[in-house]
């Protein structure tokens, strides 16, 4: 159960609520789940709200002083947050399952920026402070998800003009993998027209301001003390063994939901 309720945070299924969802979905959890139920909204994603709550967790982390949890925290919600401006991860056909396009999850999101980040230029400027993040993060959630007809047309037009040049084959270690050839990469990244630099730039730079918000919401603790911890061997183990745990259970989460 544990596994299915990691899942749901890291994306939201907008179609699944009909065309308008993004203007009629109430912004705040208590609203959502006064009109759809907690159960509705853990299946079909809580990426908006558990964004929100992981904010004030991380808040309070900077108000107790605790430069371990901050750590965790910060790393957590900065997933979240990239997962949140992902443009398939706002739709119930995130795989393309749906429109016989499986495999464009991770082509857009993997195997682009394998292939392609090296020439983005990913810098974002200064943080600013974000007066309410469960409006900001569903300011971003509209944009990525105002781009997934873009992302789906795109891949079927190419793959038409492509045919059998779609895909590729390439050695992984001793292993021989299916992959989506060089040249349709190439061309599908060339039509996105830099969409998947954007959308990274725009992760930066949310995950920034949020970073920068939860620390002065926490009224501004000095950060420099707190970069003087060094953790005892105890507590280095127990980091060990929880990272060994979070390891297993994101093969099991991989297991569950394919491209999440
Ligand atoms: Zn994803």
């Amino acid at each position: 159960m544990a596994v299915v309720e990691e899942a749901a945070r890291h994306y939201i299924d907008l179609d699944h609520f009909g065309d308008s969802a993004l203007y009629k979905m109430p912004r705040y959890w208590k609203e959502a789940v006064e009109r759809y139920s907690e159960d509705t909204l853990k299946a079909y994603g809580i990426v908006p709200w558990h964004v929100n709550t992981m904010y004030y967790r991380l808040r309070d982390a900077f108000l107790q002083r605790d430069p371990q949890l901050i750590l965790k925290l910060s790393a957590e919600l900065g997933h979240y947050l990239a997962d949140a401006n992902v443009p398939l991860h706002t739709t119930k056909n995130y795989n393309g399952q749906l429109t016989g396009q499986e495999g464009i999850h991770g082509f857009w999101e993997s195997r682009l920026p394998e292939l392609f980040a090296k020439d983005y230029t990913l810098f974002v400027g200064k943080a600013s402070y974000v007066s309410s993040p469960q409006q900001a993060v569903w300011q971003a959630i509209a944009v990525a998800h105002g781009q997934v007809d873009s992302v789906l047309q795109i891949e079927r037009e190419l793959s038409v003009q492509f045919g059998e040049k779609k895909y590729s084959f390439e050695t992984r270690g001793k292993q021989t993998v299916r992959v989506y050839s060089v040249e349709f990469s190439n061309a599908f990244h060339k039509k996105l027209n830099g969409m998947t630099e954007r959308q990274m730039k725009k992760a930066i730079k949310l995950i920034a301001d949020f970073w920068y918000s939860a620390w002065v919401d926490a009224g501004q603790p000095d950060l420099k003390k707190l970069t003087q911890y060094k953790p005892s061997q105890e507590e280095l183990i127990k980091c060990k063994q929880e990272l060994d745990q979070w390891k297993q259970e994101r093969i099991k989460v991989r297991d569950h939901e394919a491209e999440y």
